[in-house]
């Protein structure tokens, strides 16, 4: 049997059962180097695959509200960055942290404070474009990344962003209780090295919305 290196065919296979199979295949030749046919061989990887792609879903996912954890986040804001600096278009960072979030914990307990969390985001999700990415940065701070929008455009939706908080209260055990928001926006700018420059700068104007006294919008 002689195999020739570049005949080596592999690839994956979905099936419609919903199964997946690694094929791989090789040319026969005898001796004397006459082709004598090709070889298949079939592998199910169908569990491989599931493993790997629930790891990819932990690795990427905040559990708690579906959205994009830190390193995933900062991974799509980086390429995002530089798709923008290429073609050329504005590109916005909104970072947002909950108020006197303690007191919720403190009040109605960790259960509640996680429910708030994740009914926020749905909040917010609601507002925002489907290319827009939404993080959870940090325990109960958020950064969102809206690319093609200009500084009155993003000002809006962070005031949305606001009124969706001060709007509507949150149900926590029968109790309606309202939660606002501190955020920090800014455009990223031709100074700026990387999107970690863009989300320094607008992580600085939150904390003076939160120094100006809290539920304010602060822009950098
Ligand atoms: P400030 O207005 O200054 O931001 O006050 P704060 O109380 O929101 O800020 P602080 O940083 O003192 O508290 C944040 C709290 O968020 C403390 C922590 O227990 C809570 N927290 C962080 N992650 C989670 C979480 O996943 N679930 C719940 N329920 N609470 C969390
Ligand atoms: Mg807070
Ligand atoms: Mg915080």
């Amino acid at each position: 049997m002689y195999e020739r290196p570049e005949e080596v065919d592999l690839c994956d296979v979905e099936l419609v059962d919903g199964r997946v199979l690694e094929r791989n295949s090789v040319g026969l030749q005898n001796d004397a180097g006459d082709y004598l046919g090709r070889v298949w061989f079939f592998r199910d990887i169908t569990s491989h695959k599931l493993l790997e792609s629930s790891l990819r879903h932990i690795a990427c996912v905040d559990t708690l509200t579906g959205e994009m954890n830190r390193r995933h986040f900062l991974e799509c804001a980086n390429a995002e960055f530089e798709l923008a600096r290429e073609q050329q278009y504005p590109l916005a960072i909104v970072m947002i942290d909950l108020d006197h979030f303690k007191k919720i914990n403190d009040c109605y307990g960790h259960a509640a404070g996680d429910k708030v969390l994740e009914s926020t985001c749905k909040r917010w999700r609601a507002i925002l474009r489907s290319n827009d990415l939404l993080g959870r940065v940090g325990g109960e701070e958020f950064a969102i990344l809206l690319p093609n929008s200009d500084l009155g455009a993003t000002r809006a939706v962070a005031q949305r962003l606001c009124q969706s908080m001060t709007g509507t209260p949150f149900n926590l055990d029968g109790n309606e209780v309202y939660c606002s928001i501190s955020a920090g926006t800014t455009l990223a700018t031709a100074e700026d090295e990387s999107v970690k420059d863009t989300l320094l700068r607008a992580d600085a104007a939150l904390y003076r919305a939160k120094r100006a006294g809290r539920n304010c919008i602060e822009v950098a």
